[in-house]
């Protein structure tokens, strides 16, 4: 079986999807690993990583798709001016794996069929036991809700710990984290480490537990009823509900020095949980960041891709896509969770998937051309 890895060409994409420790498993396993010349660059591999394990580098995407089986990318296909759209330089009957964000990119998911690729999205792996191994959306967060910390104490005029020095005492920042899933527990241990005083707020009532192992306050006032619903994720609130919470977090955010914003609705645009208003009365100098930017925001003034600062020189860092700022780690997590995925479908070194093992059902979107994946077909009705 020959698997190819693409450089990813989208803008300031540093990620590799396959890191050469998991290239050698998969060389040693008896399939053949074709890396694209300066694909793990980014991430600090060199070409002569990817050959000591014992990978094929060659020179350019269009001699990498001509031999592809199966192909690992981080980002969807995209458009290049030279080549064209990636996904016309596969093969027919390739598979692809990838962060396709089927939900959200229903011309790209026909663009692959029409293209006839088998097609598998990491973001669709299922929240079970068995496959948090696989879990990209996991471990991706992780990293996003690590470096969200580090920006915004990065950009804080003022230091995080508590410190008793000669020339005085500091006291430490505050932290607010809204939505305390995996990006926003990550984004409390970290700011915990720094020293800062933190809250946590979710809808979800299992979150509590979470927060306070951290070391951090849980805001409960607001939690009349559990929104938890299917995979442990959060249900949409109603828009009473949603502004009940708006008059819980406005306090709390007024105080912070530091506000970190994760909530998100799968397949949904994101909650609006820091108005405008709340913008206006945060204090001098604070500095709010938003995870959510890229699905609209929880933040009614952040701008996707942007830094923005207030007339009271408030930070509202909207960056999108952090994972790629952290490469390495980032890198070799996923490059872990995608080749764990595709062990699933590997057997003796002959593609042998079971398309009706729950996890391949989840994530497999395209099949030979074929749209097969029951949420995204309805969206085609
Ligand atoms: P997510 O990225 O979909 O959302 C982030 C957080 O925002 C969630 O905690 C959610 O409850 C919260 N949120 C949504 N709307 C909100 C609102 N209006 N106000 C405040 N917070 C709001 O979630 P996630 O990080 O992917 O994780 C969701 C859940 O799945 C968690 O319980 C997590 O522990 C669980 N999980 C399970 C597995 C597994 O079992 N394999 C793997 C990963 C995550």
């Amino acid at each position: 079986l020959k698997i190819a890895v693409p450089k990813e060409i989208t803008h300031d994409e540093n990620r590799v999807a396959l890191v050469p420790r998991d290239a050698e498993r998969l060389t040693r396993s008896g399939m053949e690993v074709f890396v694209e010349s300066g694909a793990g660059l980014g991430a600090d591999y060199t070409d002569g990583d990817y050959e000591k394990a014992g990978a094929t580098v060659v020179p350019n995407a269009s001699d990498l798709y001509g031999v592809a089986d199966v192909i690992l990318k981080v980002q969807k296909p995209t458009e290049t001016e030279a080549s064209g759209h990636e996904s016309e330089m596969m093969r027919q009957g390739a598979v692809l794996i990838a962060l396709l964000d089927p939900l959200r990119n229903p011309s790209l998911v026909s663009r692959l069929a029409d293209c006839k690729l088998t097609s598998f999205s990491m973001d669709m792996v299922p929240r079970i036991t068995r496959s948090q191994e696989m879990d990209a959306l996991s471990s991706q967060s992780t990293v996003a809700g690590y470096k969200a910390v580090l920006m915004a104490a990065n950009r804080l005029g003022r230091m995080m710990p508590m410190m008793v020095t000669a020339a005085g005492s500091i006291i430490p920042a505050k932290v607010l984290v809204l939505g305390a899933g995996v990006a926003g527990l990550q984004a409390i241990a970290t700011a915990r480490r720094l020293g800062a005083v933190v809250k946590g707020f979710d809808v979800r009532a299992a979150a509590k537990e979470q927060v306070e192992s951290l070391g951090a306050e849980f805001i409960d006032e607001h939690l009349q009823e559990d929104a938890e619903a299917e995979g442990g994720y959060a249900r949409e609130l109603s828009g009473d509900q949603q502004e009940r919470n708006r008059q819980v977090i406005h306090r709390h955010v007024q105080e912070s020095d530091i506000v970190i914003t994760t909530a998100l609705i799968p397949g949904r645009p994101a909650p609006l949980l820091v108005t405008k208003e709340m913008v206006g009365d945060m204090k001098q100098g604070a500095v709010l960041v938003d995870l959510a930017a890229e699905t609209g925001g929880n933040c009614e003034l952040t701008e996707p891709g942007e830094i923005v600062q207030t007339d009271k020189g408030v930070s509202l860092i909207g960056l999108t896509n952090l994972p790629a700022t952290v490469p390495v780690h980032a890198s070799e997590m996923y490059s872990r969770n995608i080749s764990k995925l595709l062990g699933l479908m590997v057997q003796d070194n002959q593609w042998s998937p079971d398309y009706e093992d729950e996890i391949l059902d989840a994530t497999c979107i395209t099949r030979e051309g074929e749209i097969v994946h029951s949420r995204i077909k309805e969206q085609f009705r």
